[in-house]
């Protein structure tokens, strides 16, 4: 989102692969060694990573053939283990060889990527999707009612990565009630007035379906949200032949300690592609700096240049234009819980230090 000039906090790791730190055993032996993925020894071929099924990236050419690759070893970077470096949605060359097989030689730079740890206190993490332009937040006001806090998170999480986001509320049919079509427009007024996309969709009755694809035109986007709201659904309506299964997926099965979540590209048919992560809610956990959060809320962001202190941590000090804004509602109260709720977690040490 853009900012008024003034320079904000952002996340970019890991930019450029050209190089990594490879490990491998070898007869119960340790190697590390430093690798340079740059190099083809035999025909160099440029494509796209669009599926990871844990063995092999399948990457597809410039012409379309889809061709399975390996990559050697187990990469270390910074000290921090990453069982795959490369993701869906990296822009690669593979080393094809006359024997048939290939291995991924380069990875090119990323503007963006999302990563999840495989454990809460793990140091070892995996890369989810890299080189996204779209992140549509799948949230239902009903059944199940998706909390203020978990869209906040979502959304600051992906103004540090840098992803552009799309608030998708579905199940609207569910909505029949005054009161509830009445909360439906404030939460669609409340985030579009911090200048979200929102679509006011639902599966069932096929309202806002077309909006939402015309969204997703061109782009590379990933679907997030908790389980329940209708993802899998959405995904069946926009992608022929996707035949995802529907409410039968228990995400505590994905979602467990040391999985491998195994990512996919599915193409949609006026162009662009949906990536699909089965079992992954949103974005890794982020370790939020405190001076940092206020960056990732749009609007308190842009309140905040108007504070008297320019270090004001908008909780309690004389002359805070946000605090001034909150009481004023021109900054909703539930926004500014969810501020104060990442504030409070990074005071905690709950989160651990950034990477
Ligand atoms: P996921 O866990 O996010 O992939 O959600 P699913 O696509 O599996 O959907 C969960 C449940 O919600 C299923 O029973 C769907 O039939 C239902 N569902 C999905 N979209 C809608 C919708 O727009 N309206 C209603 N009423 N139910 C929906
Ligand atoms: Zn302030």
């Amino acid at each position: 989102m853009k900012s008024d000039g003034r320079e904000r906090a952002a996340r970019v790791l890991f930019p450029s692969y050209d190089s990594f730190t490879v490990q491998y055993s070898l007869k119960n032996v340790t190697h590390v060694y430093l690798y340079k993925l740059s190099f083809c020894n035999f025909a160099c071929v440029k494509g796209l990573i669009v599926k990871n099924t844990g063995s092999w990236y399948i990457v597809r050419t410039a012409s379309g053939e889809e061709i399975p690759c390996k990559i050697k070893g187990t990469f270390r970077l910074k000290g921090f283990r990453c069982t795959n470096p490369v993701a869906v949605g990296d822009h690669v060359e593979i080393d094809r060889r006359p024997d048939n097989t290939a291995f991924i030689a380069k990875i090119d730079e990323r503007k963006n990527y999302i990563i999840r740890r495989a454990s809460n206190l793990s140091k070892e993490f995996q890369i989810l999707a890299a080189n996204l332009d779209l992140a549509v937040l799948v949230v239902t006001l009903v059944n199940p009612e998706t909390s203020t806090t978990f869209i906040d998170r979502f959304l600051a999480t992906a103004e540090a990565y840098n992803v552009d986001t799309l608030i998708a509320i579905n199940k609207i049919d569910l909505l029949v009630d005054d009161d509830s079509r009445a909360l439906l427009e404030a939460v669609a007024y409340l985030y579009a007035s911090i200048g979200y996309d929102v679509i006011k969709m639902s599966t069932v009755t096929g309202e806002g379906l077309q909006e939402l694809a015309r969204a997703l035109t061109s782009k590379m986007s990933l679907l997030s949200g908790n389980s329940g709201v209708g993802k899998s659904s959405i995904i069946n309506k926009l992608v022929p032949g996707a035949r995802l299964r529907v409410g039968t997926i228990s995400d505590v099965h994905h979602t467990g300690m040391h999985t491998t979540t195994f990512s996919e590209m599915l193409d949609l048919p006026a162009g662009g592609a949906i990536i699909d992560t089965p079992g992954v809610k949103g974005f890794g956990t982020i370790d939020f700096e405190k001076g940092e959060v206020a960056h990732y809320f749009p609007e308190i962001f842009k309140m905040s240049s108007q504070c008297r202190y320019n270090n004001c941590t908008h909780t309690h000090e004389p002359g805070c234009a946000v605090l001034e804004a909150v009481s004023d509602h021109r900054i909703a109260q539930s926004r500014y819980a969810s501020y104060l709720s990442i504030i409070d977690d990074s005071t905690e040490g709950k989160y651990r230090k950034p990477y």
